[in-house]
């Protein structure tokens, strides 16, 4: 076998996989269908918030703290920014996930953070317009990540180590073979000792069983010039955020960062309709940008300005909106990634790590038991 690993999917998590793989000196193979970065799947648009404080779950808290690590070792190496600080703000009334759940991983991870009142948030946070009894939490080592930068420092960090990418080949199948496995593409086949799948949004076709389980959504993200300029759009004043202003109910958006082209960017959470990523409106459409607007004109009406642009973007959704991050359960020389539910980005540094623990050692030191991909298959 000429490769020792072949990795599906080149984005935010198989590029981060594709290098650590090669730095530790493995042969890989790495496989994308287009040339990342590229608009199709889930890691482009310019930022991606990055927190600690997680509302999801508490068990994310390790995997955040060694992500952060990850990151800043990688731009030590490349002398690049990859994270930008700019703190971030989690609002909603005193029951909501956003503030709650936030607050529990705080609390039993020991971070630093500040709970704050309607009137602390009113005077630090002027953009935002809140309820009497809006509560916030905020972290100061919050921030942006750049996601079309770490894409393509992954890819770059993988060539350098010596790992053949091939961009526009796409896989069709895999199977265990003898005693490693072999992947089928559009074009041919090939054959390594162990797999890693990171397809992102086209997971449920490569998956086998867990792939069953996944749900991609169309999600748009849009870019707003305030009318009165983005002066009070800026960090720290204006930090990344995520409001959920009723049940169900969360927008978030960034600071002014540079690639923004003078436009503030924010989203809905979760906000978008199934789809099938091969056949999809790819275009914003009328109704995209009025969804949008209906959360800023009484939440951000500074912000419900011109609409400068919008882009699509898929999530991958699990039932239980956690991830899938472990060995194929049919399977223990394939590792997977997948149903990142609209947060994975900001693990990228560290699923790279731990998608290669799998694969070189069966098992992984970092705690992904939360995440086995198994789960939904397995009696109650
Ligand atoms: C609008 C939006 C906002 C988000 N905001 C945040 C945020 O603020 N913070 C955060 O942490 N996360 C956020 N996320 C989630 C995060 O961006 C994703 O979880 C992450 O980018 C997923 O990375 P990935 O590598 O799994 O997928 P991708 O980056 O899509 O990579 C998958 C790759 O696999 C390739 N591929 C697929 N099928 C095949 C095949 N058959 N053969 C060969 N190649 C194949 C694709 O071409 C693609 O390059 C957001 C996502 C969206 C869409």
């Amino acid at each position: 076998m000429s490769h020792d690993v072949i990795v599906v999917g080149l984005g935010g998590m198989g590029g981060a996989a594709a290098a650590e793989l090669a730095a530790r000196g493995l042969r890989v193979l790495g496989l994308d269908r287009f040339q990342p970065p590229h608009e199709l799947g889930s890691s482009h648009g310019r930022s991606r918030i990055i927190r600690q404080a997680y509302m999801e779950d508490p068990a994310y808290v390790p995997l955040l703290r060694r992500a952060y690590e990850r990151w800043h070792e990688l731009e030590a190496e490349t002398g690049r920014v990859l994270l930008r600080r700019t703190g971030g703000l989690m609002l909603g009334a005193a029951g909501s996930t956003a503030v709650t759940g936030s607050r529990a991983s705080a609390v039993a991870h020991g971070l630093e953070h500040d709970l704050l009142d309607a009137d602390q948030i009113r005077r630090r946070f002027p953009p935002f317009r809140i309820a009497d009894d809006t509560i916030g939490l905020y972290e100061h080592v919050a921030g942006a990540l750049d996601p079309e930068l770490c894409v393509r420092t992954f890819w770059e960090r993988a060539g350098a180590a010596g790992a053949d990418l091939r961009a526009g080949e796409r896989v069709t199948g895999w199977l265990p073979e003898g005693d490693g496995v072999l992947v089928r593409t559009a074009t041919g086949e090939h054959r390594a000792g162990t797999l890693v799948l990171a397809p992102g949004p086209w997971a449920g076709a490569l998956l086998g069983v867990p792939g069953r389980h996944l749900e991609p959504t169309r999600e748009v993200m849009h870019w707003f010039r305030p009318a009165a300029g983005l002066g009070s759009f800026r960090a720290p004043g204006f930090p990344v955020f995520i409001w959920e202003t009723a049940p169900e109910a969360v927008f978030y958006g960034f600071p002014a960062l540079e690639g923004d082209d003078g436009g503030v960017k924010v989203a809905i959470h979760h906000g978008g309709r199934r789809v099938d990523p091969d056949a999809m409106a790819r275009d914003v459409q009328a109704a995209d940008v009025e969804a949008m607007r209906a959360f800023l004109r009484p939440h951000l009406p500074g912000l419900d300005g011109a609409h400068l642009h919008g882009a699509v973007c898929l999530y991958t959704n699990s039932p239980d909106q956690h991830f899938l991050l472990g060995l194929h359960p049919e399977c223990a020389r394939v590792a997977l990634v997948a149903g990142l539910s609209g947060h994975g980005f900001k693990f990228a540094s560290v699923v790279g790590e731990i998608l290669a623990d799998l694969v070189t050692g069966g098992g992984t030191a970092l705690p992904i038991e939360r995440f086995d991909p198994g789960r939904f298959d397995r009696a109650p």
